[in-house]
């Protein structure tokens, strides 16, 4: 579903990824993690066409990903992306937060907008929001509202960046139940994470990213319990 080739990526003089190469098939769930500044967040960004890649190739679905695509809007359509921050709009409810793309892309009309956001709310466990305002929920319930205004648009592939990161701690669980419960039905995710035990759990892989590289992959047991490279060893022996 995504091939990514030999992709570099240069903010002023400052390298960002050196090379980065990797595939991810329809139905994984790929897990990406390193430290601060090896350039996880730049991957994304450029996966979803939010930044363009200097040199090397990026494909979804077959379709090269590039800042002018011709049919840019209708590519992130397929392509959700979350962040840590939730962006909800705060002077529209729930309801019109997560039926505001669909409306306006044309995927769905006035009369049905009401039974989507039923239908994306609830497989986020907040149905009984659908008439809230974003302030009145807490954050984990503001960010399971963000993944659900991506789920409105059917995307074939979704990127989480950091998307509990701001939580309070007893609320990031919830969040990721929803991320379990999307991995499970079979949607293809990308997503970087300091959850390591979600990271173990659900992930198919593990990548670990350092200095702008991919510089070590593989199924999350193995990599885990047997790093190849000091570099991956003293991560995780950090992130502990
Ligand atoms: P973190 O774990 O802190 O989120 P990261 O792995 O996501 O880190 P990136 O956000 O991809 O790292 O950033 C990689 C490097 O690129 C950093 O040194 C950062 O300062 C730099 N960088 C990222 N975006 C930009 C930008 N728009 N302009 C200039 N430099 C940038
Ligand atoms: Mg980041």
């Amino acid at each position: 579903l995504v091939e990514i080739r030999d992709v570099h990526k240069t903010f002023g003089k400052v390298e960002v990824l050196k090379g980065v190469s990797l595939d991810v098939e329809e139905g994984e769930i790929v897990t990406i993690i390193g430290r601060s500044g090896s350039g996880k967040s730049t991957l994304l960004r450029c996966i979803n066409a939010l930044e363009s890649v200097d040199s090397g190739e990026i494909r979804v679905e077959g379709e090269r990903v590039h800042a002018k695509m011709p049919d840019l809007k209708k590519f992130r359509q397929r392509v959700g992306i979350v962040f840590q921050a939730f962006n909800l709009f705060p002077h529209l409810k729930v309801e019109r937060n997560v039926t505001l793309a669909p409306l306006l892309t044309g995927r769905t009309d006035k009369a049905r907008a009401r039974a989507l956001a039923e239908d994306v709310l609830a497989r986020v466990g907040l149905a009984d929001k659908i008439d809230a305002w974003p302030e009145q929920l807490s954050g984990g319930q503001q960010q399971r509202v963000a993944i659900a205004r991506c789920l409105a648009m059917a995307p074939h592939l979704m990127l989480f960046d950091e998307v509990t990161s701001a939580l309070d701690p007893e609320l990031v669980g919830e969040v990721l139940k929803v991320m379990e419960a999307m991995a499970k039905q079979g949607m293809t995710m990308i997503l970087v994470t300091h959850e390591m035990g979600f990271a173990r759990n659900v992930a198919n892989r593990i990548v670990f990213m350092h200095q702008g590289r991919v510089w070590e992959q593989g199924p999350p047991a193995k990599l885990f319990a047997s790093p190849e490279t000091p570099e991956l060893a003293s991560f995780i022996a950090s992130a502990k």
